[in-house]
């Protein structure tokens, strides 16, 4: 079996993709990837690869100052007609129905392909329009702020609510570093913060490999490891725009799509840290507010979680305060406490819940079996995959982005709820879920101190 953990990027999009010895088969159905200086001019051979003519461009006033002077001249040149919807606003779009219709009823039918021009919220929904009208879609990234680049699911916003949708991803990826180096800097840090927390990510798919059976593939890993190592070790220089940084972590961004592809799921990209982002989003969203970009906020959950780390290193596990605790529970506390943190979505989060039998005693009781049978192995995975506190502090020092939730605005509240919650907006295997496992979740939220 072909080893495709050391493949560059560009290699791993093989047609055909790989069978693997983890027993499955991992693809990614991108057909045209660019990441560096000066991509942009490689549109018409992306159009080309695509097997298309006539683009549909998306894009947002503060997109098109960035990029358009440099993609116009490309398009004239190859003699590509195209045609053009503009946000015209410099505020950031929301990915929800109003947008989502705009981009429709400016769609025109002649084109063949959708080319988003942009990062998240447009890439996200040209995914969707692309989908809908049964054509490709294309994407040339403004910012590296987001792994969505190279995935399959658009974040929207549907009635107030935040959803997954799964449209497909982009067939075509260009990162033109020229323009990304220029990008404001508080999206060069969220791409920084959307990797490193592949190292949460990694440990805690292991240590759910090991208490519920996820599959898990260790050339996967190794291949999100090694650009996490590269984006980190030159993380000093992001602050000076460094392009060739810039462009570490665009790649690193796209990879981790490739990899969330090649696994069939989010596991290689998200742990504990995305959810801290996805509750606090759930509640700004509640409250009528508005949310920081993803990766700031996966920024900061991933200081509140490696510094929950350095207490879970130190845990001894103890069955019995794990079983009475399990023996204990007050499940329509645990329903009032659901609704109070959740609000409007509580009753679905209740209900999955009860479907997957996640509060089921004989599932827990078999779980913290494997936990403490497991100790030792679990915390030699934190050992491997997670750096140490004072390593991220550093590297999340030397690049200057936000660190701490009071940075974000986010309240110790907040910070508390969401650490108690995470565990249940679905069934993904953290080590929040783990401590739950053993009795130990909200004690220790209760003393966590988010500072
Ligand atoms: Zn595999
Ligand atoms: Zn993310």
């Amino acid at each position: 079996m072909v080893d495709f953990s050391n493949f560059s990027t560009e290699e791993l999009l093989t047609p055909g993709g790989f069978d693997c010895d983890c027993g499955y088969h991992h693809e990614a159905p991108v057909k045209f990837l660019k990441i560096g200086p000066g991509a942009v001019k490689t549109i018409p051979e992306a159009l080309q690869a695509l097997g298309c003519k006539k683009p549909y461009i998306v894009c947002d006033l503060n997109t098109k100052k960035a990029a358009w002077d440099k993609v116009e001249p490309v398009l004239k040149e190859a003699g590509i007609e195209y045609s053009m919807f503009c946000f015209n606003t410099e505020k950031r779009l929301e990915p929800n129905e109003e947008v989502m219709g705009a981009i429709t009823f400016g769609f025109d039918k002649s084109c063949d392909v959708v080319m988003a021009l942009g990062s998240g919220v447009i890439n996200d929904n040209c995914k969707i329009i692309a989908s809908i009208a049964n054509i490709p879609c294309m994407v040339v990234g403004t910012a590296p702020s987001m792994d969505g680049y190279a995935s399959n699911s658009s974040a929207m916003v549907i009635g107030g609510l935040k959803f997954s949708l799964y449209h497909g991803m982009p067939a075509a990826i260009i990162c033109d570093t020229d323009i990304m180096k220029d990008a404001p800097m508080r999206m060069l840090w969220a791409g920084l913060g959307d990797m490193i927390a592949k190292y949460v990510a990694i440990c805690e798919w292991r240590i759910g490999a090991l208490v519920v059976g996820d599959p898990y593939c260790e050339k996967i890993a190794t291949l999100v490891r090694r650009s996490l190592d590269k984006v980190t070790s030159a993380a000093d220089k992001l602050q000076t725009r460094d392009p060739e940084v810039v462009g570490d972590i665009a790649e690193g961004l796209v990879l981790s799509g490739i990899a969330m592809s090649f696994a069939g799921n989010s596991r290689p990209a998200s742990g504990l840290e995305h959810y801290f982002s996805h509750m606090w989003e759930m509640m700004a969203l509640e409250r009528g507010g508005e949310s920081d970009l993803h990766g700031i906020q996966v920024g900061v959950g991933c200081y509140l979680t490696f510094k929950l780390y350095e207490q879970i290193k130190k845990i001894t596990p103890d069955r019995e305060k794990a079983l009475n605790w399990m023996k204990n529970f007050d499940a329509a506390k645990w329903e009032a406490e659901t609704h109070r943190c959740f609000g409007s979505v509580a009753p679905g989060i209740i209900a999955a819940a009860a479907k997957e039998k996640r509060n089921d005693p004989e599932k827990h009781a078999k779980r913290v079996d494997l936990i403490i049978s497991n100790w030792d192995k679990i915390l030699k995975i934190i050992d491997e995959e997670m750096p140490t506190f004072e390593r991220i502090m550093e590297i999340m020092t030397v690049s200057g982005m936000p660190i701490r939730p009071a940075e974000l605005g986010v309240s110790e509240e907040d910070v508390h709820d969401a650490l108690c919650a995470s565990r249940d907006i679905r069934d993904k295997y953290l080590s929040s879920t783990l401590l739950w496992d053993l009795g130990l979740l909200y004690e220790m939220a209760e003393n966590f101190d988010g500072k």
